[in-house]
């Protein structure tokens, strides 16, 4: 999956939040009145690829009302991608209630991954124990952490740091493409080798 560059404000190209391409934008203010010269404080962004336009008010995208976040990776699991596009939907309003939906995403990934699903901070130690990638765990605790803050009372308050948010989903990006994607394209190209030369790597390793 290449890099999700979300909409910023001002911002000469990024990922459209219509059509989802890296493209150029182009930026103008909205003018009001009988000869249109009064400024708004609205401005308008328009994006070279699909010409679709998106509105802002004081360098937040207020439509469409979606939060510029990283779509779902395309191989996350259809039994979290509701939690997700919710988390999504929402995310602008409160990034609280967006991180403790991804926060319920994340339990419920675990089962996907051969865990439980009861406790996250007992499936990541359950992970780790098979040999998890250090990287991959700290991604794991990353959400639990910031997940745990939007739920319980604790040290981060996400309404007035959203970034944390905005974060957790690429988290969960990131995760998704290395528990899933790559296994699953090795598997693929191996699936490719001759039948021998697999019938030979399974006699070496018994
Ligand atoms: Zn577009």
């Amino acid at each position: 999956m290449s890099k999700y560059y979300p909409p910023q404000d001002q911002v000469k190209q990024f990922n459209c939040i219509h059509c989802g391409v890296f493209a150029k934008q182009h930026w103008g203010i909205l003018t009001f009145g009988y000869h249109s010269t009064t400024k708004s404080p609205v401005t308008y962004c328009q994006c070279e690829h699909c010409r679709e336009l998106s509105y802002w008010h004081q360098s937040r995208m207020i439509i469409p009302a979606e939060a510029p976040v990283a779509p779902p990776h395309p191989d996350t699991p259809a039994s979290i991608v509701d939690e997700y596009q919710e988390a999504r939907s929402i995310f602008a309003r409160s990034p609280r209630a967006a991180v403790a939906l991804l926060r319920l995403a994340i339990q419920k990934l675990m089962p996907e991954l051969g865990e439980k699903g009861e406790n996250i901070n007992t499936d990541i130690k359950s992970l780790v124990a098979k040999g998890l990638p250090v990287q991959v765990q700290q991604a794991f605790d990353f959400c639990r952490v910031v997940g745990n803050n939007a739920v319980h009372p604790g040290e981060i308050n996400l309404n007035d740091t959203p970034e944390m948010g905005q974060h957790l989903f690429n988290m969960i990006n990131f995760i998704v493409e290395d528990r899933i994607t790559r296994p699953k394209q090795i598997a693929e190209l191996y699936a490719q080798l001759p039948e021998p030369a697999r019938a030979a790597v399974e006699r070496r390793d018994a």
